[in-house]
């Protein structure tokens, strides 16, 4: 049985879980430090690509290179986004039906920057289980219309991960608790993020996950709640300081960083302080829960619509719901929490960790595809209708919404004109009654129709939503028995061509980037041993003998030089040499320290002050 993982490809953060084949338990991998999170962030410094919290520190110094939130640009138009451009530090293009972020010297897609975290997460589980990983099970939002789940499908082909299925986010966590819990009844999953929100009712019964409804907003998390405080902070910090900061584009991440920093700690204290410091002035305040409250209380409104509407769909009142499971990290809001409560009339469940339960759901999903679990069944939805734009614009109705997958919908066609040999079509997804109004999904061409009169031709056309959600045609012309062939020319999305050619790229730029972050890893090294040995010779200098300090001096020097070049092991070399060189230096200074505490002080008083310095 080969490997399959599920990954949870966040807005804010990513995760990579297996099943341990011992306990028959899905768990999240970690990194070597143990973080089990990677911050969903991808830097493209002059010196290579960051990724996870490496990139996360580059966002103040470098915001227009570095890419957060990538989720909500993935399988989207310029059109579709541009309403949200002005809160991206990075520069966002149109281009041929998607998006590009330009980086100045070069410009990337959505999937080419997912594909880097997953290619991250994908080596933090080839290390971890010491065996090579290529199948995955990848999560999106229940709401993820075709070109989204496309676009992620693209990513995770560039990173090299066959995605074997797409599962939505709320499924995946119903299966994470399925297993914990083992409770039969209708559950609801509210599932708020930082870009997305999704609510999904289920039936589970005897191992069978039955989606029952699925609605959401793929553009509504808890990045609009951090907007919604900076916007009242660049009001409050133009009325104090008379300065508007909205077009300084690093104030504005220390802004927006400050402002989800107090959003968290407002989940658990009444107020907070914030403080910024900026060049010309510092800036304190302090903010309250209430504050808060009152500014995402719209947003927080704005989740409840569509419970009832899948409440609705599903043919449930409130009181049908046995269980109401919250995911995602901004459901740790009390405000949140209370709404929730107050729609479901029920407390809702958070056993497991918001941060983890999707990828192991996305685990345990992928331990069932790979036959490791043979009595749980997952029955999932399609969370849009499915339509053909027929005469006049209007949208006619294929497949309806919530509609179990895989599924699939005919339709016949035929001629107008005598002799036609080519029928066009147009493919929208949606729930508005004109095509324009619907998303775009595909033109189809269907051709080598054979040369008949007009209204002659039957063409049969069969839609099929795959169990992944995504969208395939076949078609045939039924007099002759002949298929006709078909064009597929997705609205939005990559083509064929385009993923072949990032795939490339991303071998070519993998081994550069493992340097990149090699040798930002041996610099960030030699900076923290030149601050200590700086340090300790600014405060204890004085312990060692001249000579002694000219050689650590020296040693200091060699090392300022070597990092300032490219050669990673000469910085390797360079630190252990310096690192050598204070050896004694290190010994009298804890030999001396030793002595005070011996002499008079407390040793917690020395640990104090050595700790302040
Ligand atoms: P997710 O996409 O599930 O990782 O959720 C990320 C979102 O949850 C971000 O907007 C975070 O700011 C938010 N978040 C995480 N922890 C908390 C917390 N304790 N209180 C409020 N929001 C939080």
């Amino acid at each position: 049985m080969s490997r399959i993982v599920g990954i949870d490809l966040g807005t804010t953060n990513s995760l990579v879980a297996f099943v341990d084949e011992k306990t028959g338990l899905p768990r999240v991998v970690p990194d070597r430090e143990g973080h089990t999170l990677l911050p969903s962030i991808v830097a493209f410094t002059p010196d290579g690509v960051l990724v996870g919290d490496a990139a996360r520190r580059q966002l103040v110094r470098h915001p227009e290179r570095t890419v957060y939130s990538v989720k909500r640009l993935m399988g989207r138009g310029y059109e579709d986004v541009n309403d949200e451009l002005c809160y991206f530090p990075y520069k966002v293009l149109p281009c041929e039906g998607i998006v590009k972020i330009d980086l100045g010297d070069r410009a990337v897609t959505p999937p080419e920057v997912s594909a880097i975290i997953l290619r991250a997460l994908r080596e933090r589980a080839e290390a971890y289980l010491g065996e090579p990983v290529e199948k995955a099970v990848v999560t999106v939002p229940a709401y993820f219309n075709d070109s989204q789940r496309q676009a992620t499908k693209d990513a995770g082909r560039i990173a090299g991960l066959d995605v074997v299925r797409i599962v939505n986010e709320p499924t995946a966590a119903s299966l994470a608790y399925g297993l914990h819990r083992l409770k039969e009844g209708v559950i609801a999953v509210y599932d708020l993020g930082g870009g997305t929100f999704d609510i999904s009712l289920l039936r589970v019964e005897a191992g069978v996950f039955e989606v029952l409804a699925t609605n959401g907003n793929t553009r509504l998390g808890g990045d609009d709640f951090d907007r919604a405080i900076v916007l009242w902070l660049l009001d409050d910090i133009r009325d104090r300081h008379g300065a508007y900061l909205g077009r300084d584009a690093e104030a504005m991440q220390e802004l927006r960083l400050a402002a989800e920093a107090a959003k968290i700690r407002l989940s658990s204290d009444e107020r907070t302080t914030l403080t910024i410091p900026f060049e010309a002035f510092t800036y304190h305040q302090e903010i309250t829960r209430a504050d808060v409250e009152g500014l995402i209380a719209r947003l927080v409104e704005g989740t409840l619509g569509p419970c009832r509407m899948a409440l609705a769909d599903a043919g449930l009142a409130p009181a049908d719901v046995d269980e109401v499971v919250l995911v995602g990290g901004s459901t740790r809001v009390p405000l949140v929490r209370r709404r929730v409560q107050e729609v479901f009339g029920r407390p809702a469940h958070s056993q497991l960790s918001a941060d983890e339960v999707v990828a192991l759901g996305a685990a345990v999903q992928a331990h069932i595809l790979a036959g490791g679990i043979t009595d749980m069944l997952l029955l999932d939805v399609t969370p849009l209708s499915l339509g053909i734009e027929t005469l006049g614009g209007i949208v006619s109705v294929l497949i309806p919404r919530n509609t179990t997958i895989p599924t699939s919908a005919r339709e016949m066609f035929t001629t107008s004109v005598d002799g036609q040999v080519v029928v066009d079509m147009h493919v929208v997804q949606g729930e508005r009654e004109l095509a324009r109004d619907c998303r775009s999904l595909a033109r189809f061409e269907l051709r080598g129709i054979d040369p008949m009169p007009a209204g002659m031709p039957k063409i049969e056309v069969v839609f099929l939503i795959d169990a992944n959600g995504i969208l395939q045609v076949a078609a045939k012309e039924l007099r002759t028995g002949k298929a006709a062939s078909i064009e597929v020319k997705p609205t939005y999305g990559l083509s064929e061509a385009d993923v072949e050619r990032m795939v490339e790229d991303s071998f070519a730029y993998a081994e550069a980037d493992v340097e990149a972050r090699l040798l930002i890893e041996a610099r960030n090294e030699a900076d923290t041993v030149m601050t200590h040995v700086e340090r300790a010779l600014r405060q204890s200098g004085e312990l060692a003998p001249a000579d002694e300090r000219e050689a650590i001096r020296q040693a200091l020097e060699e090392l300022r030089q070597a990092r300032s070049g490219t050669d990673r092991d000469l910085i390797h070399e360079r630190t252990t040499a310096l690192n050598r060189a204070t050896e004694h230096l290190a010994e009298v200074m804890m030999d001396a320290a030793l002595k005070d505490a011996l002499g008079s002080k407390r040793a917690a008083e020395i640990l104090a002050s050595r700790g302040e310095s």
